[in-house]
C-alpha cells in the first residue's frame, strides 16, 4: 500500500483550482530534465483527460533530444523561440500549474509573466523553500521527484484509472532520471509500488533506460573521456580524496560539438572515486558560468550554492551560476570549499 502523503485539504484545495478552470498552461524549469518533462507532460495528459482544454505545456529553452520520445514532447512550447504565444498563454489561462520549481527565477523570462498572471496558481515541486505566490503550493522536498508527486496526486484525488501508458512512461522516466536510475534518493519502499504500478500499466523499463541514457554522440562519450583524464582535480581532505572539481571552457565545448544534455551525469562521475562525497562541475556558458555541485550522504551543498553561486536545488544535488570568468569561478570555489567540510 503507498501511503497518502498529501493531506486531504490540500487534494480538495488543489481540485477546486481544477474543476474551475478550463485553459490551463503548465510550465516548468530551465533547461527541463527528465523530471520537469516527465512531470509536465504527465499532468498535462491528465488535465487533458479530465476535460480541460486547451492545456499547454511550456518550457523556458529546449529540452535535450533524449527527452524527444516522450508522449507529448513535441507538442510543448518553448519560450525562447514561441516568446508572444507564451505570453499570450499565460496571460490568458485560468490555472496556472507550476511543476519541479519553487521559485520565478527558475523559469527565465517566463517568471514575471507568470507573476503577472491572473489566472490561479497551483504548485507541485519537491525542492526546498517554495518561493512562488500561489493558491495551492504542494511542496514535497523528501519526495524523489515532481513525477513521483503527480502520480501521488492523481491518485489522492481518486483517478489512479485514467494513468494511461503514455502517462505511465512520462512519469517512469521523472522517477528514474531524478534517482539517477534508481542509484541515490531512491531507498523508499514507496517508491517500488508506484515503479510496480507503472510496469503494469505496461512501462518497458529497460526500453526507457536504453532511450535516455544510451543516446550520447561519440563526441559525447569522447568528452566524458578528456573531463576525467584531463580536467578533473582531486583535493585531500584528512589525507583521503574527498572532493572533484571538472571544469570545460567554451573552447573545450566547442571542441567537442558540445550539445545540451551532453553534460548530464558528468559531474556525479568523481564520486565513484573512493572516499571523494563532494564534486563539481563548471562549464563555462554564453554569458555566465553554470556550475554543478553533487554530494553524498549528510553533505549539503545546497546551502553553499546559494551561499556563494547565486543557487540552490536539493541537498546532494544543487547548481548555481557565476557572472565572471570561469578562472573567477575557480579561485572562488578554491578560496571557500573548505567550508564543505566545517
Ligand atoms: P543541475 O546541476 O543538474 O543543473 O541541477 C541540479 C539541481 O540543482 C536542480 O534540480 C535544481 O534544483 C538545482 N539548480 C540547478 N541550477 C540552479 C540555479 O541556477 N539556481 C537554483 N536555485 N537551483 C539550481
Ligand atoms: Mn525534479
Amino acid at each position: 500500500m503507498i501511503y497518502e502523503l498529501f493531506q486531504r485539504q490540500e487534494i480538495s484545495s488543489a481540485l477546486r483550482l481544477i474543476d474551475r478552470a478550463e485553459s490551463v498552461a503548465v510550465l516548468t524549469h530551465m533547461s527541463p530534465d527528465g523530471d520537469a518533462m516527465g512531470s509536465s507532460l504527465a499532468m498535462a495528459r491528465y488535465l487533458s483527460l479530465l476535460g480541460k482544454e486547451p492545456v499547454a505545456v511550456l518550457v523556458p529553452n529546449a529540452y535535450p533530444s533524449f527527452l524527444e520520445w516522450l508522449p507529448g514532447a513535441t507538442e510543448v512550447l518553448q519560450a525562447d523561440r514561441q516568446a508572444d504565444e507564451c505570453a499570450t498563454i499565460i496571460r490568458e489561462a485560468d490555472l496556472l500549474v507550476c511543476l519541479d520549481f519553487n521559485s520565478p527565477k527558475r523559469i527565465g523570462k517566463l517568471g514575471d509573466q507568470l507573476i503577472g498572471a491572473k489566472g490561479h496558481k497551483l504548485v507541485i515541486d519537491h525542492h526546498t523553500g517554495p518561493d512562488i505566490e500561489a493558491d495551492c503550493v504542494l511542496s514535497y522536498p523528501t519526495a524523489t521527484s515532481t513525477c513521483e508527486l503527480v502520480f501521488r496526486f492523481i491518485c489522492q484525488s481518486g483517478n489512479f484509472k485514467l494513468i494511461d501508458n503514455p502517462m505511465a512512461e512520462c512519469i517512469y522516466t521523472g522517477l528514474m532520471t531524478d534517482t539517477g536510475n534508481f542509484s541515490y534518493n531512491s531507498n523508499h519502499a514507496d517508491l517500488y509500488s508506484i515503479v510496480s504500478e507503472l510496469l503494469r500499466l505496461g512501462v518497458n523499463k529497460d526500453v526507457i533506460y536504453d532511450r535516455v541514457f544510451n543516446t550520447y554522440s561519440p563526441e559525447r562519450l569522447r568528452l566524458v573521456g578528456f573531463c576525467l583524464y584531463h580536467k578533473m582535480k582531486l583535493f585531500k581532505r584528512d589525507k583521503r580524496w574527498r572532493l572533484g572539481l571538472i571544469t570545460l571552457s567554451s573552447q573545450e565545448l566547442r571542441r567537442f560539438n558540445f550539445q545540451s544534455g551532453d553534460a548530464e551525469g558528468i559531474v556525479n562521475m568523481p564520486m565513484q572515486i573512493a572516499d571523494v562525497y563532494y564534486s563539481v562541475l563548471m562549464r563555462e556558458d554564453v554569458d555566465k558560468i553554470k556550475i554543478s555541485f553533487r554530494s553524498q550522504g549528510d553533505h549539503p551543498v545546497n546551502e553553499f550554492a546559494a551561499k556563494y553561486f547565486n543557487g540552490g536545488g536539493h541537498k546532494n544535488a544543487a547548481g548555481g551560476e557565476f557572472y565572471g570568468t570561469l578562472d573567477g569561478a575557480v579561485k572562488l570555489f578554491e578560496q571557500k570549499m573548505g567550508e564543505l567540510f566545517e
